[in-house]
């Protein structure tokens, strides 16, 4: 079973209930897949059984087209939220950290002609490992992060949250005005350039430039 972890190898004490997930937060992505530019917050969840450790081996489907890597800024909510301001999100923030949102490509490409929702693209089991997480004290600022995803030793993903075209808390203040943020919830706070499709026994590593990195294997 799944439980959040601290950067010190400490299990947190809350609940792990699931993703909530943002589309689309990056130009640089919008162009690479040439989506277009929402003009409000598009949103989806994973469900608790998508959660896993980044640092075990990950378990992709194989059998409905590729699978690709977006890595994300994770934040792990403490306290409920429910129609807060922006002011108010802070107090909530246990900690930082980094997730993979794995994404079905094909299928998700095939959903969105339809004008279907993306669960079968997205939602799936172990479809957000992340890594520990980094207590919110040590974050000097949410939106001068810098990340990085290495595929096979090349990198693959460089992202600055300071390209957001929401920030961190904005994000979050919008959520808790259509749902009530519970605690235990991870935010995955959208992916910078750089997807694609992820293959048995690649060897991946992430970091959070000055606090984190950790490296993982996809199960062959
Ligand atoms: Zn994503």
């Amino acid at each position: 079973m799944y439980q959040h972890l601290s950067q010190d190898g400490s299990p947190i004490d809350l609940p792990a209930t699931r993703a909530l997930c943002i589309g689309r937060n990056y130009m640089d992505h919008i162009a690479e897949l040439n989506s277009a530019v929402p003009d409000e917050a598009l949103l989806f969840m994973k469900p608790a059984p998508a959660l896993c450790h980044l640092s075990e081996p990950l378990i992709i489907p194989t059998d409905k087209g590729q699978c690709h890597n977006e890595l994300e800024v994770a934040v792990l909510i403490s306290q409920p939220l429910c129609q807060v301001s922006e002011a108010d999100v802070e107090k909530a923030i246990w900690g930082v950290g980094l997730g993979l949102d794995l994404t079905l490509r094909d299928v998700q490409s095939q959903l969105k002609q339809k004008g279907h929702p993306w669960e079968r693209a997205k939602a799936f089991d172990f479809s957000c490992p992340v890594t520990p997480f980094i207590p919110y004290a040590q974050i000097a600022d949410l939106q001068d992060l810098h990340f990085t995803l290495n595929v096979n030793n090349q990198v693959r993903q460089q992202g600055q949250t300071a390209k957001m075209m929401r920030p961190v808390t904005t994000l979050i203040a919008e959520m808790s005005s259509i749902f009530t943020l519970q605690p235990g919830d991870i935010i995955l706070t959208g992916t910078p350039k750089g997807v694609g499709p992820l293959q048995p026994g690649d060897a991946l590593s992430v970091a959070l430039e000055g606090h984190l990195s950790v490296s993982t294997s996809v199960v062959s």
